[in-house]
C-alpha cells in the first residue's frame, strides 16, 4: 500500500527527547514513508536522538546544528542537499528559546537581550533556515511547518517574551508563504495546546495551564503530541497542497472559548 509521504525528503529540526514535540512529528513522518534527517542543537541531543531512532528502528542521519548561526545553517543545507539529491519536501522547524528568567512575572521587566535573543533563537531562525532551505524546497515544491503557542494572541501569564516571538513568528509565517509561494513552497504555523516537554518547563506556572486547559477547552482534555504531529504530518503532505500562510490550531478548540 502507497502511504501519503512515500518519496518525501523530511529535514526535522528541534528533536531532543522522547517529549520534544519535533521527534512526534518525525515520528508521524516515518510512520507516512518519509526519509528522514534531524538538525539537532548539540552533541547531548544527538546522543539522545539516536538512541531514539535505534529503538523506534529508524535510520536517519543526525546533523549538528546552531539554527541562529547563519553560517551553520548554510553548512546544514548542504549536509541535508547531499543526503537527499538535491531536493527537500519537508522542513520542520520546532525551535524556540527564552532565559528562563524572562519567562515569569511581568514582561514589563524583559532584558533587551532576553528580547533579541528569544526573537534571535525563535522567530529568525525560521527565516535563516527557509532562506537556506530554499533552493532545495523550490526543486520539488515543498512545505515549512513550524511551531507556535496562542500566547502569541492572548495574555498567557508567564509566556511574556515568548508570546510576543510567537506574534512575530506567525507573520513571519504569512510573509515567508508570500515571498516563497510562486516557488510552490508553502509555510504553515501549528498553534499547539500545552504539552509538557522540556521547553515549557521553562515556564511559570506551566501545569496550571494545563489543568485550567483541560477544563475548558471544548473536548475537556489537553492534546498531546501525537495530535500536533499528525496535524504537522497534514500540513506537510500534499493532502494541504491548497493552504499556505495559515496557523492551525491543535488545543482541543480552547482558543474558541472565552475563557
Ligand atoms: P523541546 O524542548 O523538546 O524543543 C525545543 C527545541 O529547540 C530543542 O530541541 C532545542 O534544542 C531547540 N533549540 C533551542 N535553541 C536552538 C538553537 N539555537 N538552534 C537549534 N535548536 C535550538 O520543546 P517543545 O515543546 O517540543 O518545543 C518545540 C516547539 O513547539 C517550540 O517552538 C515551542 O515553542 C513549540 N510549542 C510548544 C508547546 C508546548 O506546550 N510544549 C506549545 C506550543 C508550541
Amino acid at each position: 500500500m502507497t502511504q501519503i509521504m512515500d518519496g518525501r525528503c523530511a529535514l526535522v529540526t528541534g528533536a531532543r527527547n522522547k517529549w520534544s514535540i519535533a521527534w512526534h512529528i518525525a515520528l508521524s513522518l516515518h510512520r507516512e514513508g518519509a526519509r528522514l534527517a534531524f538538525s539537532v542543537f548539540g552533541e547531548r541531543e544527538e546522543n539522545s536522538v539516536r538512541k531514539l531512532m535505534a529503538d523506534a528502528g529508524i535510520d536517519a542521519p543526525v546533523f549538528q546544528c546552531d539554527a541562529s548561526s547563519a553560517e551553520q545553517v548554510e553548512q546544514l543545507m548542504q549536509q541535508a542537499g547531499s543526503f537527499f539529491d538535491g531536493r527537500l519536501h519537508c522542513l520542520v522547524h520546532a525551535i524556540a528559546f527564552a532565559k528562563k528568567e524572562e519567562l515569569s512575572g511581568e514582561y514589563v521587566a524583559t532584558s533587551q537581550d532576553g528580547f533579541a535573543l528569544a526573537h534571535d533563537a525563535s522567530v529568525y531562525s525560521l527565516i535563516t533556515l527557509a532562506r537556506a532551505a530554499r533552493p532545495l524546497l523550490a526543486r520539488e515544491g515543498g512545505s515549512i511547518v513550524t511551531l507556535t503557542y496562542l500566547g502569541a494572541e492572548r495574555v498567557v501569564p508567564g509566556y511574556n517574551v515568548m508570546g510576543v516571538a510567537k506574534a512575530a513568528l506567525e507573520a513571519s509565517v504569512r510573509y515567508l508563504a508570500a515571498d516563497l509561494g510562486g516557488e510552490q513552497i508553502r509555510v504553515n504555523a501549528v498553534s499547539a495546546g500545552p504539552i509538557k516537554t522540556l521547553a515549557a518547563g521553562a515556564i511559570a506556572g506551566f501545569d496550571s495551564m494545563i489543568q485550567h486547559v483541560s477544563e475548558r477547552a471544548p473536548l475537556k482534555r489537553a492534546v498531546d503530541a501525537d495530535e500536533v504531529a499528525d496535524a504537522a504530518l497534514f500540513l506537510l503532505s500534499p493532502l494541504a497542497r491548497g493552504i499556505t500562510g495559515e496557523t492551525l490550531y491543535v488545543d482541543g478548540g480552547y482558543n474558541i472559548t472565552a475563557m
